[in-house]
């Protein structure tokens, strides 16, 4: 392992970081949308949770609403990365909506999970977290056949039907740790408790992890570029300080870096979330030279080349324009 020396200001820059191909994807599909159909699109919540690509989309064009009856009938709509749920659907359709569903693709294969364990008559015992969207959405695909377990604690204490019908699925964005904690206790009650068909939990989620445990390792501080909403941002922050991270922050801006954090700091590590954009990180990176920290080592943990394709409706409304 590498051993500064003392009194050495240095950055460990943890990558992956940042984006994913699903937050790529949606945020794209929103600027596409406004410059094939014009000014205003609709976007149902907040495309992707962060603050700082909501108002550049807001800026273009875009109005953030939280349900489709806010949207006047006949225009176009498009639904967030982490996903929704069948009623939402409908509720689009039967009023006249022209939808553009940027649920990441990941999001959906967790849906069609719940839909298919449903059918074949299973409760499914979704880890995640109550009131987030995504959770919402996978949830709304068979509310008669889901229940909620927020935390290895709630694992304990939840009620089932029957013992032998039960599969655990999980939110996308979750600590893998913690959630590995509650499938354990799930199963010391459940011993017949069915896994998913492959991770719920995604790469990016798990690749952010894996760097910045390497990272948090090695440093005095932590700074997580996100969004106090975003989920993946949050872990982050969470798994920095169970990995030896003396102090963690999560920070929207690099404006937001009080000094008091940095005093008798030598080693800083540097995440983002799924869903922030580089030049954020560029700017704390910025601010971190002004205080000293010039030097820049990256920890790479994984290499990332997934993309997905846009949604289908744009696909074919841009194919057409061709
Ligand atoms: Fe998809 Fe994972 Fe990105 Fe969420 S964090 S948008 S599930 S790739």
């Amino acid at each position: 392992k590498d051993t500064p020396v003392v009194g050495h200001k240095r950055v460990l820059l943890a990558a992956p970081r940042g984006y994913c191909a699903g937050v790529d994807r949606a945020v794209i599909a929103v600027e596409k949308a406004l410059e094939h159909y014009g000014a205003p699109v609709y976007v149902r919540k907040q495309i992707v949770h962060n603050i700082h690509v909501v108002s550049e989309l807001e800026n273009k064009g875009a109005i953030f609403v939280d349900e489709v009856d806010e949207v006047p009938t006949g225009a176009h709509i498009v639904f967030s990365a982490h996903g929704v749920s069948p009623a939402v659907v409908n509720a689009a359709a039967a009023r006249g909506l022209q939808a553009i569903d940027a649920t990441c693709p990941l999001v959906t294969k967790v849906h069609r999970e719940a839909v298919r364990f449903a059918r074949d008559d299973f409760q499914i015992l979704l880890i995640g977290h109550e009131g987030h969207e995504e959770v919402e959405g996978t949830a709304g695909e068979a509310p008669e056949h889901t229940t909620l377990v927020g935390s290895p604690d709630e694992a304990d204490t939840v009620e089932v039907h029957d013992p032998d019908r039960v599969v655990w699925l999980s939110q996308t964005t979750l600590s893998v740790d913690e959630t590995m904690e509650t499938v354990r206790r799930l199963r010391a009650r459940f011993p017949n408790l069915q896994d998913p068909p492959s991770d719920d939990i995604c790469y990016a989620t798990q690749n952010r992890q894996v760097a910045i445990k390497k990272v948090a390792t090695d440093s005095d501080l932590v700074i997580v570029v996100g969004s106090a909403n975003s989920s993946n941002s949050v872990r982050l922050v969470e798994v920095a300080l169970e990995y030896g991270a003396k102090a963690a922050y999560r920070v929207d801006f690099a404006s937001e870096v009080k000094q008091e954090w940095l005093d008798g700091v030598c080693t800083v590590g540097v995440t983002s979330g799924a869903s922030v954009p580089e030049e954020l990180v560029e700017e704390l990176l910025e601010a971190l030279s002004d205080a000293g920290y010039t030097d820049v080592e990256p920890v790479k943990t994984a290499q990332e080349d997934l993309i997905f394709s846009l949604p289908k409706e744009l696909r074919k409304d841009l194919s057409g324009q061709m």
